[in-house]
């Protein structure tokens, strides 16, 4: 069970550096296009979004925590499972996390990444086109006159329209997450994805990565029993499905 996992976190390893490599040439070129990218250390914005990630990334994530980041990350998951239980749909389950849950509970002090080496192909895959005041802005409550002169400052050629970030490293990210979604039900028969914090929560509460080689049914009856079968929050995805 142990050589499983080993395995398919050590391919999620090499995967990061493959992204990392591809998305330094992407910044080379987006650079002699006169393209600027203003992701800098500790800009921090975009880190009020909800990350999902693969469970393999969540579980190489939860084995390298600090006690402190751990209980940070209990908390917020804690706070995340009470907003996905009350809210009526997805819209709202994602505006009551951006307005009451704050940042991802593993940013530092300082405003940089607490587990930069190993943050998930969601993060990585956030290239910002326009100043990092615009990662936190809530679309929903901006003017439509506002709305308007963004969209139409931004390049189609270049951003996930209408979004700010850039298409071709988004695009790279959902490639390696989906890599990884596969590797996962190659070896278990399904994949576990989900917000990234409840995901380390479940590996911290219910000891996930053994519930997995037993099989979906399995997992989802434990994760029904412990209330965390939570559909805004998490999802198994199996062969064929
Ligand atoms: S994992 Fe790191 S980069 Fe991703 S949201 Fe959290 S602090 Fe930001």
């Amino acid at each position: 069970m142990q050589d499983d996992w080993r395995q398919i976190k050590e391919q999620v390893r090499r995967d990061q550096e493959a992204f990392d490599r591809h998305s330094a040439r992407l910044l080379e070129a987006l650079t002699r296009r006169g393209v600027a990218v203003y992701c800098r250390r500790g800009c921090r914005k975009c880190c009020t979004l909800t990350v999902n990630a693969t469970f393999v990334e969540a579980l190489g994530i939860a084995q390298c925590l600090t006690p402190e980041q751990g209980a940070a990350v209990a908390t917020h998951a804690s706070r995340l499972s009470e907003i996905a239980s009350a809210a009526k749909d997805f819209k709202e389950y994602l505006r009551t996390c951006r307005t009451h849950l704050g940042f991802c509970p593993l940013l530092d002090a300082d405003g940089a990444c607490g587990i930069y080496p190993v943050r998930p192909f969601a993060c990585r895959a956030l290239l910002s086109t326009r100043d990092s005041d615009w990662c936190a802005v809530d679309f929903s409550c901006l003017h439509p006159a506002e709305k308007q002169a963004f969209m139409s400052g931004l390049d189609p050629s270049v951003v996930a329209f209408p979004t700010h970030y850039v298409a071709a490293a988004q695009d790279l990210g959902r490639e390696f997450e989906e890599r990884t979604a596969a590797a996962m039900i190659k070896r278990f028969g399904f994949s576990l994805r989900g917000n990234l914090s409840f995901l380390i929560s479940l590996e911290q509460q219910l000891g996930v990565s053994e519930l997995v080689p037993q099989g979906l049914e399995v997992t989802r009856r434990a994760l029904i029993r412990a209330g965390f079968d939570l559909p805004f929050v998490v999802h198994m995805e199996s062969l064929g499905a």
